[in-house]
């Protein structure tokens, strides 16, 4: 546009007709289908949404890309679209809190059964009634990596639609389409953005099974505004640098963690400790920015921990270029049986990897674990 380097802003919310033969033309394309052919009215399309959406196509292999307000509104829109009463859905366990939420609380109100499987046990888990699966990958905050490949495989065979929530990889590590999966779902709002300050979802595949997501996004209403859709190219321009430095750094901090002595448990697909190392080292080119570990002293350790910690801020995301740590058990609830049940434990921190330097972050790291409780018994840790 105006052949700017930098694509425009554009903040208009309506687009004139020049005539009424321009809304007869409109008109009859549409009904012939195939892909919108100008601007009318912004739940619809902006010009500044749709140079982001190329964009987010392109990183991820797919023939268009869909952009939506937020992450969770481009979950519930894909999965509205796909399912109707009567239909049944997988998704594997660990999934984001509220798309569980969304799938276990309101999908059932409106007559959708979801099935919650191990990625082990997708094909027991199939009914007649099955329309697709549904899996992150990897998943929060145990960063565990269904094999997509052999999902993709059984889900071809069985005729089912499979979406991934790749938000934790990002298209630099993870490009699901090339494995067959049919829908990639992102939160924008986390690596993508890279820099908290925008709210925006995407979901990417081929425009045949993007129509039916557009129609309901232009229905429900939750488009991305124009300036998060600017501020997602602007992030987009340094996202593989940005990614790749959050892999070598992350790597470095899980393989300092595992031997440190207060640590009882790391949680990283790049150490081959991890349970799906090998998955993870066969389908993805980096192994992402967020390491889980676990500390000897539980609950008030990790609290320690954190608070200690002067790097990463306290807080609740993570794929911005500034570190931050969060004691995922306090999220669950305060009481200790609900926390046990979780599956998360109460001494797992999750922390999400900035573009800070990789010394600093492990110096860091060294004295706020020093004194903690360590595994195996009682003492304090001096760190390695
Ligand atoms: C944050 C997140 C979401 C939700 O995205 P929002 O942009 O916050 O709505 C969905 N899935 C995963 C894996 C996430 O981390």
């Amino acid at each position: 546009m105006y052949d700017a380097l930098t694509m425009p802003i554009v903040m208009s919310s309506t687009y004139t007709f020049g005539s009424t033969d321009e809304i007869r033309d409109l008109v009859a394309r549409k009904a012939a289908g195939g892909p919108p052919v100008r601007y009318e009215y912004g739940r619809y399309g902006n010009p500044t949404q749709t140079a982001a959406e190329r964009k987010l196509a392109e990183l991820d292999g797919g023939e268009r890309a869909l952009l939506f307000s937020s992450g969770m509104a481009a979950i519930t829109a894909s999965l509205l679209s796909l399912a109707a009463a009567g239909d049944h859905l997988i998704v594997i366990d660990g999934l984001y809190r509220r798309t569980r939420e969304f799938v276990s609380q309101y999908l059932p109100r409106w007559g959708i059964d979801a099935t919650f499987a191990d990625a082990d046990d997708i094909r027991a888990a199939i009914r007649p009634s099955t329309r697709a699966v549904f899996f992150e990958m990897p998943t929060n905050p145990h960063l565990r990596v269904p094999d997509a490949e052999s999902i993709v495989a059984l889900t071809k065979h069985h005729g089912l639609t499979t979406l991934v929530d790749a938000t934790f990889a990002t298209p630099v590590n993870l490009r699901p389409l090339e494995l067959g999966v049919d829908i990639v779902i992102h939160s924008a709002t986390k690596y993508l953005g890279g820099h908290n300050d925008l709210l925006a979802g995407a979901v990417i595949g081929s425009a045949e099974r993007l129509a039916g997501i557009e129609e309901a996004r232009g229905v429900f209403g939750g488009v991305a505004g124009a300036l998060d859709a600017y501020l997602l190219l602007r992030g987009a321009k340094t996202l593989a640098l940005r990614v790749r430095r959050q892999n070598e750094s992350a790597q470095c901090l899980a393989e300092f963690l595992e031997h440190h002595s207060a640590v009882s448990r790391v949680h990283y697909p790049g150490l081959p400790s991890h349970p799906d190392h090998a998955v993870a080292a066969r389908l993805m080119s980096g192994f992402g920015g967020v390491v889980s570990f676990e500390l000897a002293g539980g609950l008030d350790a990790a609290a320690a921990c954190i608070d200690r910690l002067e790097i990463p801020h306290i807080g609740p995301t993570f794929g911005g270029v500034e570190s931050i740590a969060q004691q995922q058990a306090l999220f669950v609830s305060p009481d200790p049986v609900e926390r046990a049940a979780s599956g998360i434990s109460d001494g797992l921190i999750r922390y999400a990897v900035g573009i800070e330097s990789i010394d600093d972050l492990i110096d860091d790291l060294r004295s706020a674990l020093r004194g903690l409780p360590t595994r195996g018994g009682g003492g304090l840790s001096d760190g390695p």
